[in-house]
């Protein structure tokens, strides 16, 4: 029970403690810097993010490139596939009409069998019926019996004929019958040949339909990584963006500088005239309606550029917009800034006092020709500096 009142009364104590500093001390200090940290580990945390779902990207695109590799090679092998189909479905047809030639080849050959049974037939009834008188006949004709020996000899030559004859076609129809069966087991065989190939044809369609669903799988899944990506991209910029707010905060809130309320000096010795106003206006390259952060004004390249107050210089850079710019801290939340030079000459963290020459007017960046494109800011937002400059 004790020991619980002490650790009671030590939280109670390390309450008060972090009350008291909190009060004593501008909250804001500390907090920018946590809230930058935060941010920075915000960013390093979306980075990974991004980082895993481009790998993964990037093994889903390996995935899809390999379906689509085996698909092109099965591909190939069912044109191989249907042409071997094709072959053989020819040539069954081709040997069908073989079937049928030889058919009619095998019913002309017994026709010529049954009518040389039917002649030898009609010839053995005639002998065989007017055997003796063609004997006797034989006989009283012949004038010797060497010519009846003939002629004898040619009747009995005439039989041997006709079964000799009817023998023969009796073979020829045989081996016709013989190659109708040969080409009828060859059908078959290719009857069998063509399932098969039907089979092997339908076997590789189906393993490219299968791959080509898993393809569908991965570009789906390749498209919804990419939107993951695109939504992390999108946080990254509003971090990046999120962070520069932070990091200017937190020089203002660190300033070396105060500004003291004094009258800006002019930044150029001379221009040639106002050649953008500070506001929205017509974008003179991208012709879009855009805001105009500042005031140009058109002036010689190489013309000096003067700090138009004492100040810290907190940006002395290149970007793709504005070219090599200048900004410089005057303090109190105020900044000024000096776009497009064709040179720097101050660097960051630099003390500057009103009128040093901190660049040269130049045309870098988006710029259509040499001007000093003059901004003000108040806490971060750009404001008219048109008042600044005693202008209006
Ligand atoms: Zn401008």
């Amino acid at each position: 029970m004790g020991r619980r009142k002490i650790w009671k009364n030590k939280g109670i104590r390390v309450l008060m403690i972090v009350l008291v500093l909190s009060l004593s001390f501008p909250v804001y200090a500390s907090s920018t810097k946590d809230k930058l940290s935060d941010a920075e580990q915000d960013r390093k945390d979306a980075k990974s993010r991004l980082e895993a779902v481009q790998e993964k990207i990037q093994g889903l695109e390996q995935l899809r490139n390999d379906a689509k590799a085996y698909i092109r090679a099965m591909d190939e092998e069912l044109a191989v596939a249907e042409d071997n189909l094709t072959d053989l479905q020819e040539q069954t047809v081709k040997k069908e009409e073989e079937i049928a030639q030889t058919e009619l080849e095998l019913a002309a050959a017994r026709e010529v069998e049954r009518e040389q049974y039917e002649s030898m037939k009609l010839r053995i009834q005639f002998m065989f019926e007017n055997g003796n008188q063609s004997y006797l006949e034989l006989i009283l004709s012949s004038e010797s019996i060497a010519e009846i020996l003939n002629k004898a000899e040619y009747i009995t030559q005439i039989v041997d004929y006709d079964r000799r004859m009817l023998e023969e076609y009796k073979q020829t129809c045989e081996e016709i019958e013989e190659k109708e069966a040969k080409l009828v087991k060859e059908h078959e065989e290719l009857t069998d040949l063509v399932a098969q190939a039907e089979e092997e044809k339908a076997a590789i369609e189906l393993l490219i339909a299968k791959k080509a669903e898993q393809l569908q799988q991965y570009e789906a899944e390749i498209a919804r990584q990419e939107e993951e990506l695109d939504e992390l991209e999108e946080d990254l910029a509003e971090l990046d963006s999120r962070i520069a707010d932070l990091e200017e905060q937190l020089r203002r809130e660190n300033s070396r500088v105060i500004y003291d309320g004094g009258q800006f000096l002019f930044p150029l010795d001379f221009y040639y005239r106002v050649t953008s106003e500070y506001g929205w206006r017509i974008h003179p390259i991208y012709g879009t309606n855009k805001y105009h952060s500042g005031i140009d004004f058109g002036a010689p390249s190489g013309q000096p550029i003067k700090a138009a107050y004492r100040g810290e210089v907190v940006i002395s850079e290149y970007s793709s917009s504005a070219g090599n710019y200048i900004m410089i801290n005057h303090g109190n939340g105020l900044a000024s800034v000096y776009m497009h030079c064709s040179k720097l000459n101050v660097s960051v963290g630099q003390i500057v006092e009103k009128g040093d020459i901190i660049g040269l007017v130049g045309s870098t960046g988006n710029s259509t020709g040499p001007h000093l494109h003059f901004s003000v800011r108040i806490n971060g937002e750009y404001v008219d500096p048109g008042p600044y400059l005693g202008m209006y």
